[in-house]
């Protein structure tokens, strides 16, 4: 890691859905409307921090003062992380990765081979797990992820943040999509958990730009 420029906390926020092609017309996605991370690139700006932005398709307006990349796919939401985790002291994971891409892409439109034909596959492989990927030399950057549960989905954000070496997990559930509102609970490696119930996102990526980075006192 290179030191920081005059001083100020570098912030990597990545938001939105991405978009996996089918063919140049059709796509997999999911409902992430980017409300999320763009307000945790709006208060990291507001608290002082050097913030690029990489945004999956949302027709959102750039927060002032934040840098944007804008991407389409997961690879290229991994391709944009690779240099700018490097050169960063945090990390919000809040884009929603579609764990799945369509094996190939067709060049043409995807069309009925013949009237009447009843059925369709599409075949469907892995997207990398960007967030793993980057935390195998994660240093002692501060490393916040997002996991979105149906249920009680404590168990699950847990493991979670140990599989992916996470600093921070914060938990929500559906009803956050598409909302200025959400319910979190943001549970840490270091034990903690802090519940925010009914709050705006802009309220809760307050509490997120001020969480410490490992080692730093409260
Ligand atoms: O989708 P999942 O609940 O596993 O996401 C947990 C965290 O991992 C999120 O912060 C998400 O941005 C990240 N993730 C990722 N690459 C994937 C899937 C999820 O970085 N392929």
């Amino acid at each position: 890691m290179s030191p920081r420029r005059g001083g100020r906390r570098r912030v990597v926020v990545t938001a939105g859905p991405t978009r996996e092609r089918i063919d140049p017309v059709r796509y997999l996605s999911n409902d992430s409307s980017g409300i999320m991370g763009f307000a945790i690139a709006e208060a990291a700006v507001a608290a002082g921090d050097e913030v690029t932005l990489i945004a999956g398709p949302v027709g959102l307006p750039t927060p002032r003062g934040a840098r944007r990349v804008d991407v389409e796919s997961a690879r290229e939401m991994q391709a944009a992380l690779r240099e700018a985790f490097k050169e960063c002291d945090a990390l919000f994971m809040a884009a929603a990765v579609c764990d799945f891409r369509p094996k190939r892409c067709f060049r043409g439109k995807w069309r009925k081979k013949e009237a009447g034909q009843e059925r369709a596959s599409l075949e469907l492989v892995p997207n990398p797990d960007i967030l793993s990927s980057l935390t195998r030399r994660k240093g002692d950057r501060l490393v916040v992820g997002f996991a979105l549960e149906t249920g009680d989905g404590l168990r699950r954000a847990k493991s979670k943040l140990e599989k992916k070496r996470m600093d921070y997990v914060v938990l929500n559930g559906p009803s956050a999509l598409n909302s200025s509102k959400t319910s979190v609970t943001i549970l840490g490696r270091d034990g903690s958990q802090r519940c925010l119930a009914d709050r705006t996102k802009r309220a809760v990526a307050k509490v997120l730009v001020g969480l410490p980075a490992p080692g730093e006192a409260r």
